[in-house]
């Protein structure tokens, strides 16, 4: 029989503490409601009294009624020297008035000594004695170890006290946790085994990433009868993280047969993990499994021609199972099945032995050695197979540019700080045949006043051109003169449309850079034409 495993997420706790990460309320909220919907068990949601953030998450989710999860408000035990009723962080954890409190208490007799400061004796009271104490206040009350296996290999009687402590005081269940995240497969599978042989009120895992193996000893723990799983959105958490629930669900679901999610909720796992990232304000990585841009990505001409045949040929799943799906990309190497994958993708429909598909493809050859590359600008490979396979007219063109220098507003106090002064734009558009000339100017200088112009400009014909703005901008210097002048500039821009929160990726690349932006510039505002939101 299969194991009834219960997900436990900490990505409101555990993975606030990633670097650079920090959460609103506002995020906090929408993430709860989104790891509800998608049938998280346990979602621990942060650490009142630790910080007002957290306190006032707790304040409002008082209010509010979760479908599926159970939210649990995580602490420490009370601290030495100070009556467990006197303990601030205990108090602060009644006062969340949730069903469920997870404390978490030091595991590893050197920590006691080293950070704590107290005997190991007096560390089993503080447990005991706050456990019992928050019992009396709030439902259920579990008890994480931290440093679970570092201190059970340092001293293997002392984690048991530990447990059996916990045990007696009232404790729902006891965590283990690899806080370093330095163990290995074989390790947790070893102390796990012996210290559920005695107690198996051990029922939780919880294990980072510094090993880059969380996600394997967490499935290990599973295996040695572990019910209770800690993980977090994108495997965010401490310096490199923990079990990622977006490689681990997939993993017990698809290749383990384990039911922890039902089959329509793994289908809203990518989009769960993308608006995570973007609270995070991250990216999804490319390569992460299941979830990243590139795990049912194919490039190389012989995958494609296989999975044209048959999906199954280079991928382990099904990319719909988990809400992503396949994908190419167009470059140099590809040929034409590439092409009329990407085709298909579009809801363009040609035939191989159609001309148009070699001429698209020595054009893309063209436009990559002069700089262009379409991995990663899919809104400009979109309109180049429009433009070759369906005859796509395009709308908006630049014929002419040129920069002013002007005198700024802000010249006097800018020249006292040794900048110079403000650049003007001057345009000269051609929309649907019609001649437009426009100048502007902007502070944040050239390129500023050209994007400024150009949409100035695109505004008196297409309205909604004004929703567009760029919001990541990179630049790849790909060729210099022999006298040291850029003689080959890639621009790939991120362009966001205010109207519908889409982005779209282009690309651009010349001698300049202003003509390489322009390229990419235009390439969004066409594609926004196109799609007409
Ligand atoms: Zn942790």
């Amino acid at each position: 029989m299969k194991p009834k495993i219960k997900l436990y997420d900490t990505t409101l706790r555990d993975g606030a503490q990633t670097e650079g990460v920090s959460f609103s309320i506002q995020d906090k909220l929408k993430i709860t409601e989104l790891l509800d919907e998608i049938g998280m068990h346990y979602i621990e949601g942060g650490w009142p009294g630790s910080n007002p953030k957290d306190s006032e998450y707790f304040k409002i989710m008082k209010k509010k009624k979760l479908h599926y999860a159970r939210l649990v408000a995580f602490g420490s035990t009370r601290r030495a020297n100070i009556p467990v009723e006197k303990d601030l962080n205990l108090k602060a954890l009644i006062e969340a008035e949730t069903e469920h409190a997870n404390i978490f208490c030091k595991g590893w007799d050197f920590h006691v000594k080293e950070v704590l400061r107290i005997s190991l004796e007096e560390n089993l009271e503080l447990l005991y004695d706050s456990v019992q104490y928050l019992k009396r206040y709030v439902p259920i009350v579990t008890l994480g170890i931290e440093h679970f296996f570092d201190g059970y290999k340092a001293n293997p009687e002392y984690v048991l006290k530990i447990i059996k402590t916990a045990q007696e005081a009232g404790a729902f269940w006891v965590g283990s946790a690899d806080t370093t995240g330095g163990c290995l497969i074989d390790e947790i599978a070893r102390i796990l085994t012996e210290a559920r042989k005695q107690y198996d009120i051990v029922k939780a895992i919880h294990i980072h990433q510094d090993s880059g193996l969380a996600v394997a000893n967490t499935m290990k723990a599973i295996e040695c009868g572990i019910t209770v799983i800690h993980g977090t959105i994108n495997g965010l958490g401490e310096r490199c993280g923990m079990t990622d629930f977006c490689t681990l669900i997939p993993n017990l679901k698809l290749k383990m047969g384990i039911d922890c999610i039902s089959d329509e909720k793994l289908k809203r796992l990518r989009n769960i993990s993308l608006i995570v990232a973007e609270a995070c304000n991250m990216k999804v990585p490319k390569y992460a499994p299941y979830v990243g841009k590139n795990a049912f990505f194919h490039k190389g001409g012989v995958h494609v021609d296989a999975i044209l045949k048959n999906p199954r040929t280079y991928n382990h799943i099904e990319p719909e199972l988990v809400g992503n799906k396949y994908y190419t990309a167009i470059s140099e190497l590809s040929g034409k099945d590439n092409v009329l994958f990407l085709a298909k993708e579009y809801g363009i429909k040609i035939e191989k032995t159609d001309p148009k598909v070699t001429e698209l493809l020595n054009h893309i050859k063209e436009r990559e050695n002069i700089g262009f590359q379409y991995e990663g600008a899919e809104e400009s490979c979109y309109l180049l197979f429009r433009k070759y396979l369906e005859n796509y007219r395009i709308h908006f063109k630049v014929k002419k540019f040129s920069f002013n220098m002007v005198k700024g507003e802000k010249e006097k106090e800018v020249l006292e700080e040794g900048i110079s002064s403000q650049t003007e734009a001057t345009v000269i558009l051609e929309i649907d045949g019609k001649v437009e000339e426009i100048t502007a100017n902007h502070d944040s200088g050239t390129l500023g006043a050209l994007r400024k112009a150009v949409l100035e400009g695109g505004k008196k014909h297409y309205l909604n051109l004004g929703e567009l703005i760029v919001t990541d901008f990179k630049t790849h210097v790909l060729d210099y003169t022999e006298t040291g002048y850029i003689n080959k500039v890639r621009v790939f821009l991120e362009i966001t449309d205010m109207n519908s929160g889409k982005t779209f990726h282009t690309v651009g690349a010349s001698r300049d850079i202003y003509t390489a932006f322009l390229e990419a510039l235009l390439d969004g505002i066409e594609y926004k034409i196109l799609k007409g939101g």
